[in-house]
């Protein structure tokens, strides 16, 4: 099988990462979930981990110098060259978004799509206040959604302008929801 490269795009609680392992597993493409590599810095207590944590809990973005690095640095490994990647969580900014054309340009690759897996803000709400993570009090929520409208929501454009967005509807059984991002990638 091609070694895929693809992005899965969605606002917190679409259900992108039930679906990003879905699709690692189907497609053999290695997850890259930028949101569990900080939770595991911060378990670790490692210096990024520090640095992240306060971030986190306050429901906002690290830095894209950290994120940037961070990403660069895995997806030059020996096993996603191989099988390709599905990240999940990055690029989230323009900047992030411009940093990883620059990564795939120096490793002579590129992304294959962007899968924007869409569902409405009051739906994903309801789905975060019900799953009860540590990270989702009711303020830091709101601050997610709004700061994925203002910051990540702009990133539907820059994939579109080159021709590399597909939006699949999130709103479904997981079952149906796997089924039609699976078309898309079968393509
Ligand atoms: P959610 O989708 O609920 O925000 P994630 O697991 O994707 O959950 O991310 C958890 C947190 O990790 C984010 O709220 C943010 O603070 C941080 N984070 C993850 N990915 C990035 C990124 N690409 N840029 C900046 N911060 C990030």
């Amino acid at each position: 099988m091609r070694a895929l490269r693809l992005v899965i795009l969605g606002r917190q609680g679409s259900g992108k990462g039930t679906q990003a392992l879905r699709i690692s597993e189907t497609f053999g493409c290695i997850h890259i979930s930028t949101g569990d590599m900080l939770r595991a810095a911060v378990a670790a207590g490692s210096e990024l981990g520090r640095q992240a944590e306060e971030v986190m809990n306050a429901g906002g973005l690290v830095g894209d110098d950290i994120m940037n690095g961070i990403v660069a640095e895995r997806l030059g490994a020996d096993d996603i060259m191989a099988n390709g990647v599905l990240l999940d969580g990055f690029p989230r900014t323009s900047d992030q978004a411009d940093a990883l054309e620059r990564i795939c340009a120096d490793q002579g690759v590129a992304i294959d799509r962007a899968i924007n897996l869409d569902v409405p803000v009051d739906v994903v709400r309801e789905r975060m206040v019900a799953r009860g993570r540590e990270d989702d009090t009711p303020e830091a929520i709101d601050k997610r959604l709004a700061l994925y409208e203002e910051q990540t929501a702009p990133l539907l454009d820059w994939f579109g302008a080159r021709d590399l967005l597909t939006t699949v509807d999130g709103v479904g059984s997981e079952d149906d929801v796997f089924e039609r991002i699976s078309a898309v990638i079968g393509r």
